[in-house]
């Protein structure tokens, strides 16, 4: 009997475990492409001149590469099995790299054979495009449509100030992108999700600068790209108070259930400290930030749109500076994410560093170079990989990157230097991981998916100071994990790839009725200590295994729009080459 009618049940299960087959006859094509797979590689498919590493989860001696409707391109020999300890599972590294003419072709051993696979220039520019027009789909306050069903009405429109703001009454505040599978609106997760797609304008302009979303701005004189973004800085600004402090948060007082977001009818409360200033340092300075590098981008389109922001930016860095440690903390009844942070110091650093390179302005270099004494090493700079409470890399690199002549030549030399020392401990892991991701077991927290992004866009920077392409390749590694590469076999993007994930933690996704999920969206993914009700009656497996499609799984299965965002970001810079 040829095994390949067989579909083995046992995906990501530790190779102590017999494995189950099951006899399906000759096996259709629809079933052979969603049917898990134990050999893994990128669902898109991958760049002609690129590394191109698969996973074999069945032991062989030797495998082919066959062209669809051709014959055989490639003969090869995997690599000796290792255990990869992330999954448990004992694997194969089968290198296609010499592979470089673009086409379609199936990967065979004399057990397996896969689904097509793609190699071609074009591999991941519909990804681009899906994940960034993702962002339209989580407007707040206009009508949104992406087609194929997947629209609503407009949705929170009115808004008042809750009594922990220091004001009472109705709002103006409306608009933005619903944070994640909630529909609050927060500035802190607003601050790095924006930033981070800014700086994908910078980085990977000629990517984007003419990528048509679809969007109502479409034509008109901003860029797609940046008339998307100016969606949520737009909401942003509303945000400041005539003092040029920031409230925190939009959100009603609890999450509403899983309706579409016009059904949402709970109040949309501005939320501050409940003490003065009633604005917090956090929210303040990330916004100081965003509008820093928003002034950088927006300028040659509309002049004063780009000054209302650099005014931004300089009145809330005084209040920030001002008021250095206004900490958030949820006040008396609301119960939507925190975003809280005690450690404000990275969050100004970074609004220096972005004011400097916009400004010129010597207060912000010197406010930047004095203020990161707590991050010198014996060894030289602490290099952390961003997230929405750890900043302090993107000041960092911002100095790196301002090309201003006043810039201290030799931390210019430590940022390249520990950069580089942090991007190379990355790439390590990738060699060592048989899904070739750049995580270590500890990072398989609650949004895993977005530490590994964001360690792509580490590495992606890194390339930029100190060019290295192993930094470029462990970056793109994370893709390849991200949407097949895993002991899942599944693409954490929905609608995207051939086995996308259906499931995500997403109102509009849950109540809309139509059975696939809105679309370009990542999934947190694994998480080795799981919070939500599946999670917790899950037995403790390897980190990577801890995961469940469903839609109850906040906690491994949410989307959120700064995990979107380095992603965004990874696929700007992959389709910029
Ligand atoms: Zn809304």
């Amino acid at each position: 009997m040829d095994r390949r009618h067989f579909l083995k049940l046992t995906l990501c299960g530790s190779a102590a475990v017999p494995a189950i087959w099951l006899f399906t006859g000759q096996r259709s094509d629809a079933e052979a492409s969603t049917a898990a797979s134990p050999i893994v590689f990128n669902q898109l498919g991958y760049l002609p001149n690129a590394p191109k590493l698969f996973t074999l989860r069945e032991q062989s001696a030797t495998f082919s590469v066959r062209a669809v409707g051709g014959g055989t391109v490639l003969v090869g020999k995997p690599g000796a099995s290792v255990e990869d300890s992330a999954s448990g599972d004992h694997v194969q590294v089968c290198d296609v790299t010499p592979l470089r003419q673009p086409g379609s072709y199936t990967f065979e051993t004399d057990v397996v054979k896969s689904a097509p696979f793609e190699i071609g220039a074009d591999a991941y520019r519909h990804a681009l495009w899906l994940t960034m027009r993702s962002y339209y789909g989580q407007r707040c306050g206009c009508n949104v449509d992406l087609g194929g069903g997947y629209s609503h009405p407009a949705c929170h429109l009115s808004a008042e100030f809750h009594k922990s703001s220091g004001r009472t009454g109705p709002s103006k505040n409306h608009g933005g992108w619903h944070d994640a599978g909630d529909y609050g609106r927060y500035v802190v997760n607003s601050g790095i999700s924006t930033g981070t797609l800014l700086w994908a304008w910078e980085l990977s302009n000629s990517a984007v600068r003419k990528i048509d979303l679809k969007i109502p701005e479409s034509g008109g004189k901003i860029p797609d790209f940046l008339a998307e973004i100016r969606w949520n800085l737009d909401w942003m600004l509303t945000l400041q108070d005539e003092d040029g402090g920031v409230w925190h948060k939009q959100t009603s007082e609890n999450f509403c259930g899983f309706v579409m977001p016009q059904d949402d009818r709970l109040a949309s409360y501005i939320i501050g400290t409940g003490s003065t200033p009633y604005k917090s340092t956090c929210a303040t300075a990330d916004l100081a930030s965003v509008a820093a590098i928003a002034a950088r981008c927006y300028g040659p389109y509309d002049d004063s749109y780009a000054k209302k922001c650099a005014d931004a930016a300089k009145r809330a860095f005084a209040w920030a500076v001002k008021n250095p440690d206004i900490i958030f903390k949820n006040p008396e009844g609301i119960r939507t994410g925190e975003y809280g942070n005690a450690d404000c110091r990275d969050e100004l650093l970074w609004a220096a560093a972005e004011l400097w390179r916009t400004t010129g302005d010597e207060q912000y270099r010197k406010a930047f170079e004095s203020g990161i004494a707590y991050l010198r090493t014996e060894g030289g700079l602490s290099i952390k990989t961003p997230g929405w409470n750890q900043l302090s890399a993107l000041a960092f690199w911002t100095y790196a990157m301002s090309d201003r002549k006043n810039a201290s030549p030799q931390l210019l030399a430590q940022i390249r230097e520990s950069s580089a020392q942090a991007a190379e401990a990355l790439a390590q892991n990738s060699r060592q991981n048989g899904y070739g991701n750049t995580l270590s077991l500890s990072d398989y927290v609650w949004g895993s998916n977005c530490v590994a992004a964001n360690q792509s866009l580490q590495l992606i920077v890194a390339d930029h100071l100190q060019k290295k392409d192993e930094f470029r390749q462990a970056a793109a590694e994370n893709l390849h994990y991200l949407v097949g590469r895993n002991c899942w076999d599944i693409s954490w993007v929905t609608q995207l790839g051939r086995r996308p994930f259906e499931h995500p933690h997403h109102r509009p996704s849950g109540a809309d009725n139509i059975p696939a999920p809105w679309p370009g969206l990542l999934s947190g993914g694994p998480n080795a200590r799981p919070a939500d009700p599946p999670g917790r009656f899950m037995a403790q497996r390897p980190p990577m295994q801890m995961y469940r499609d469903d839609q109850a799984a906040f906690s491994m299965n949410e989307i959120a729009i700064n995990w979107n965002a380095p992603l965004v970001f990874l696929l700007a810079a992959l389709n910029n080459e």
